[in-house]
């Protein structure tokens, strides 16, 4: 089928489509270690899943167990029909890694052209990707959809900002990929340097990898004088090309023939109707050397009810509300307080309290860690709580990317905790 009819199809022939690829990627789970495991464990046939209902059958996937079957426990392929691999940002360690096919890529291109071409941008459009390339899926991935449609390709990657303004005005730039805090950073870079962000050559950015709210949306777009449209991926899933606005911008079409969706309540895991706001689970329906089923996104969201005026059939999601864990994404790393606590707990320097504080400046994401140290430390050499201070940067600037500011602090110099810590102080304003 072509992209036209796939996009437009039937609910009837999509479940049948969907269906058919089920049933491919449960084949090919079944040559995964995990996935033996896990199905002999809950006594699964897979040829018991004879409708897409069944699918309700399996249990769900977490990001952990990624992490147990690292590097290579989900590999439903042999190793040189592999071509690819990235991995969620930011993580270090036992991160979750992520294996495409030739074939994976193909559709993984083919998909993000689809999307893009749902904005309306074309082969005569000059496409500057300024997300992180490399391990990070952003980058990449966008990149070959965007030559897939025919686009003049600009990989100038996230950072350097003079860079990034010649490239905008020499090659007339038309569409960038760009995550919302860095959108309003470079608007006012630009505008530092006396230009006006609305006479450059600008038309659309795609929004993505972070959480960001209708209001930033609406402000960038003023800034910029440009359509903004949402775009939401993540790497356990291929990446960004999940979901994506179309010419509307009134909720990201999720490409329901590359992906099945339920809501779930996040605490029963009960399957709620569309409409109701719960916890997006993803089963990938088209990929080959990775199957993921019924993968937990921990991402909150709700489907649109009712069809698009773009005539797409496939149904929207609204834009994400936050999560089901405590994760947070900053500068668009993926940072979980427990990794910032793993480092801390393991300088025998620090004491018991700590905090962790989050403020957006000028666009930027800034965080903040407050230390308290065991009160030895204070009589001692300033020398050495300096030295200490350098250390504690360092590893957690490893962990991280963004560069932290550290506060070393005496005991009881944080309030104390009665009950459920108050770790992270969000003073974002998404
Ligand atoms: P990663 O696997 O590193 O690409 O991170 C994926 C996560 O980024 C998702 O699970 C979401 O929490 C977040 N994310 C990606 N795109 C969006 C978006 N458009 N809006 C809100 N959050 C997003
Ligand atoms: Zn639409």
């Amino acid at each position: 089928m072509l992209h036209r009819e796939l996009e437009t199809v039937s609910k009837k022939d999509l479940e049948k489509l969907q269906f058919e690829r089920l049933k491919k990627s449960l084949a090919a789970a079944t040559k995964a270690p995990y996935y033996q495991k896990l199905f002999k464990e809950h006594n699964i046939h897979v040829d018991s899943i004879r409708t897409l209902e069944h699918i309700k059958d399996l249990p769900f996937v977490t990001k952990n167990d990624l992490r147990l079957s690292y590097p290579d426990g989900m590999v439903a392929v042999p190793k040189s029909d592999i071509v690819r691999m990235h991995a969620s940002s930011g993580t270090t360690g036992k991160s979750t890694v992520i294996f495409y096919t030739m074939n994976d890529i193909n559709a993984w291109a083919d998909l993000l052209a689809r999307c893009m071409a749902a904005t309306g941008a074309t082969r005569e459009d000059v496409f500057q990707n300024m997300m992180g390339y490399g391990l990070f899926t952003g980058g990449l991935g966008l990149h070959y959809g965007a030559e897939r449609l025919g686009c003049l390709v600009i990989p100038s990657a996230s950072g350097n900002t003079l860079r990034q303004i010649q490239l905008m005005q020499d090659f007339r730039t038309t569409i960038i990929h760009i995550t919302p805090s860095y959108a309003l950073h470079l608007a006012e870079e630009i505008a530092a340097q006396g230009i006006n962000p609305r006479d450059l050559s600008v038309k659309k950015a795609y929004l993505g990898a972070e959480p960001y709210s209708e209001a930033t949306r609406n402000k960038i777009e003023a800034q910029w004088g440009m359509h903004a449209y949402n775009s939401y991926g993540l790497s356990e899933l291929n990446g960004p090309g999940v979901a994506f606005e179309c010419v509307h911008r009134c909720g990201m079409h999720l490409w329901e023939d590359y992906y099945y969706m339920e809501i779930i309540n996040p605490d029963t895991g009960e399957v709620l109707p569309d409409g109701e706001e719960g916890e997006l689970v993803l089963t990938h329906l088209n990929r080959e050397a990775m199957p993921m089923l019924r993968y937990r996104t921990r991402d909150l969201t709700r489907i649109i009810p009712g069809q698009c005026a773009c005539g797409r059939t496939h149904r929207r999601i609204d834009r994400i509300k936050g999560r089901t864990d405590d994760m947070l994404i900053v500068g668009g790393v993926n940072v979980f307080p427990s990794q910032i606590e793993t480092v801390l707990m393991n300088i025998p320097e620090v004491g018991n309290n700590y905090q962790i504080v989050l403020d957006r400046e000028g666009g930027l994401d800034r965080i903040h860690v407050k230390v308290e140290l065991y009160s030895k430390m204070f009589s001692g050499d300033i020398k050495n709580i300096d030295n200490l201070k350098k250390m504690i940067v360092e590893r957690l600037r490893a962990l991280i990317v963004v560069n932290p500011r550290v506060e070393l602090l005496e005991p009881g110099s944080l309030p104390p905790s009665t009950g459920k810590a108050v770790r992270v102080i969000d003073n974002r304003k998404l």
